[in-house]
């Protein structure tokens, strides 16, 4: 048998930013995806490659009547939360003292943390995510715990362990020499080892003294190719937190900027109340911003403005910020994100919104590439997409008249009952 295998479905892959006449899609209603170990061979139509499957007897899957796609990605996630994911009623500043600190001061048990890995990282595969930029414990073991489950599946991750020494519970801190040193140790163990990527994870600033912010910016400077992941103006009472503790900086941003923390591998959670000025700044340093929808709305911390974004040249990726997010699944995000851009006039196109989730977010973690769409030779994560997760979805699917109708379904009633499979470098990991 040839080493080579074979998917048969409708295939759909960004290979540019869409326009909304379809440029930079590509789709076949009839395709086959040619994957030879674990990376895209060929992507074309079924009539153009089955005489070769046929010829070269390659294993033939098929999937017809379902629709394949680069596997979504996910920028901002926080596996320990998948513990408080639905907890009723408070904003930020609560919602981090009366759920996160209390679930995440479990994860110093590493048998603790590695049974929630596993079930974290599968749970990232059901919903059809396959790469993710994850926020774990102050505990390194947490970071263990993730990056071992990850690798056994070899999925591309970005994580790392939140730094935090000040304003949350003793049991949750470390100080600013044994953050620097645990997060030099785990970058030392785990960065570019396989396809995990290290992410320096300061929670945010009010919770890191100066003297841990510049640790760090040491850590971003002696190791080039790391990424950072924190938050940034997410609600109004955490700016005034921030003017408090850092007040002679002009801004919110100014803090992460003076410690060097900004670049084009920084991505900043949320950015829903930023001033021109400090868009300004995010635009020239290439950074990027996580936009949460599920999340902003349920902790009430307000509309993101993706289009002022835009007009200031910010790159905005898409995220579930599970546990405040509601769901891990990109669908049901791209449907209330859908609606924050309606709110504000500019609706979501469902082209952009899926191209979103695969080739642009890709590009924002600067892991385009190697992923994202099915360009021969990037590693073959996909994911398999059904229309009959209930009764009134499949209904509604067969009126629809085009591609753009479909995708649209899928980004307003779908969830992970549409993910039938998923799979992981070419193998299926779900
Ligand atoms: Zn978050």
């Amino acid at each position: 048998m040839n080493s080579m295998k074979a998917y048969r479905a409708s295939i759909l892959h960004f290979i540019s930013e869409p326009t909304l006449d379809g440029g930079g899609v590509e789709f076949f209603d009839d395709g086959i995806l040619l994957v030879e170990q674990g990376r895209v061979s060929a992507l074309d139509s079924a009539e153009k490659l089955l005489p070769k499957i046929e010829q070269e007897n390659i294993d033939l899957v098929d999937y017809s009547g379902q629709l394949i796609m680069p596997g979504f990605i996910d920028t901002h996630v926080h596996f320990p939360q998948i513990n408080i994911i639905g907890s009723y009623g408070e904003k930020l500043l609560d919602w981090l003292n009366n759920y996160t600190f209390p679930a995440e001061s479990k994860f110093s048990d590493q048998a603790y943390a590695q049974v929630v890995a596993e079930q974290f990282v599968q749970s990232l595969f059901s919903h059809g995510t396959t790469t993710a930029m994850v926020y774990c414990t102050v505990h390194p073991e947490s970071v263990d715990a993730f990056f071992t489950t990850s690798s056994r599946y070899d999925a591309c991750m970005l994580a790392g362990k939140v730094m935090m020494d000040r304003n949350c519970p003793e049991n949750l801190q470390d100080t600013a020499v044994s953050s620097y040193e645990q997060s030099q140790a785990l970058i030392d163990k785990w960065h570019k080892n396989g396809r995990s990527l290290y992410t320096v994870t300061p929670r945010f600033a009010p919770t890191s003294t100066p003297a841990q912010l510049a640790f760090a910016g040491k850590l971003l400077r002696e190791n080039s190719g790391v990424y950072l992941q924190t938050h940034l103006s997410e609600n109004v009472s955490e700016i005034e937190w921030v003017k408090s503790l850092y007040p002679d900086h002009e801004n919110y941003l100014d803090v992460y900027d003076h410690y060097g923390l900004l670049s084009e591998n920084s991505t900043f959670g949320h950015g829903i109340h930023l001033s021109d000025g400090e868009l300004t700044r995010l635009s020239d340093t290439q950074s990027k911003i996580a936009f949460c929808p599920t999340s902003n709305l349920f902790l009430g911390s307000g509309l993101y403005d993706l289009a002022r974004s835009e007009k200031f040249g910010v790159a905005t990726s898409i995220a579930t910020d599970v546990g405040a997010g509601t769901s891990l699944c990109q669908l049901q995000t791209l449907n209330e994100a859908y609606k924050v851009t309606q709110l504000q006039d500019y609706p979501l196109h469902s082209y952009q919104a899926f191209y979103w989730l695969t080739l642009a977010n890709a590009k924002s973690l600067n892991i385009d590439d190697e992923l994202g769409n099915f360009n021969t030779g990037k590693y073959a994560d996909f994911i398999v997409l059904g229309s009959d997760s209930s009764s009134v979805f499949e209904y509604r699917y067969q009126l629809c008249q085009s591609l753009s109708e479909k995708l649209f379904l899928f980004m307003t009633m779908g969830d992970d009952r549409n993910i039938k499979h998923t799979y992981v470098h070419g193998e299926c990991v779900y």
